[in-house]
């Protein structure tokens, strides 16, 4: 299968979802991460331009670790919005990556850019085999599976899908850890809260509770989207 993960910005996938991303990959299928926006605004001291490049690069490095494309869609971050333009840009990736599976962001969420990216992707996700519907990648006739990964700090969350990843969450780590310039900015930017900066420690809170919740010793949740064509009989998430 090919399997697609959709950010809104760049280290929102290696907090979520990279232990399922790793997992898939050591079972054959091939991973795809992408971001609607460039995270450009992710910065105190460079330019938008600047933070944009270097946080491309960093998730682009992260992506590498699991063989996978990074591909940015290249929004600004926190002024991303829903127009026909953007649903062609999201019809276009999931085309270009011929995506059977989608892992993204839940439907509610403390950040518009997560919530809108949630809904675009469900969204469009019946728009995949429509001819009429022109983008530079081709349509092919599949409607994507969708999972919805972790909120910010698991607020309002309850997934209904675990994913072990006792097994690759050093590679999880190793991948968050490309997001450098963020460990810096989270410690500016948000000096007044308790886990200022401290990414890795959010990481390891969620993972550890998740696996608390299904027995094991690390794990990802996700709820299902469950609208007609997104449901099958047998389980789509790596065992
Ligand atoms: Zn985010």
């Amino acid at each position: 299968m090919n399997i697609l993960a959709i950010g809104a910005h760049p280290d929102d996938i290696e907090l979520d979802c990279a232990g399922t991303l790793a997992k898939y990959v050591k079972a054959g299928h091939k991973v795809f991460l992408a971001t609607a926006t460039s995270g450009n605004i992710g910065s105190a001291t460079h330019s938008m331009e600047e933070i944009a490049r270097i946080r491309k690069a960093e998730a682009a490095k992260s992506a590498a670790i699991l063989g996978a494309e990074y591909i940015c869609l290249d929004y600004d971050d926190e002024m991303f919005f829903d127009s026909r333009e953007a649903r062609m840009k999201f019809i276009n990736l999931v085309r270009y990556c011929r995506a059977d599976v989608i892992l993204t962001h839940n439907e509610t969420d403390y950040n518009p850019d997560h919530e809108l990216t949630s809904k675009i992707v469900n969204d469009i996700a019946v728009m995949i085999p429509i001819a009429h519907l022109k983008t530079d990648s081709p349509p092919y006739p599949v409607i994507p599976k969708i999972f919805y990964f972790e909120s910010a700090h698991g607020l309002g969350f309850v997934p209904n899908h675990y994913v072990d990843i006792t097994d690759v969450y050093e590679i999880k780590r190793e991948m968050l850890a490309c997001h450098e310039s963020q460990f810096l900015w989270m410690r500016d930017n948000y000096a007044e809260t308790d886990d200022a900066g401290d990414l890795f420690g959010l990481m390891e809170i969620t993972a550890r509770y998740r696996g608390m919740q299904c027995g094991v010793k690390y794990a990802e949740g996700f709820i299902r989207a469950n609208d007609a064509h997104r449901v099958t009989p047998t389980r789509v998430l790596p065992e």
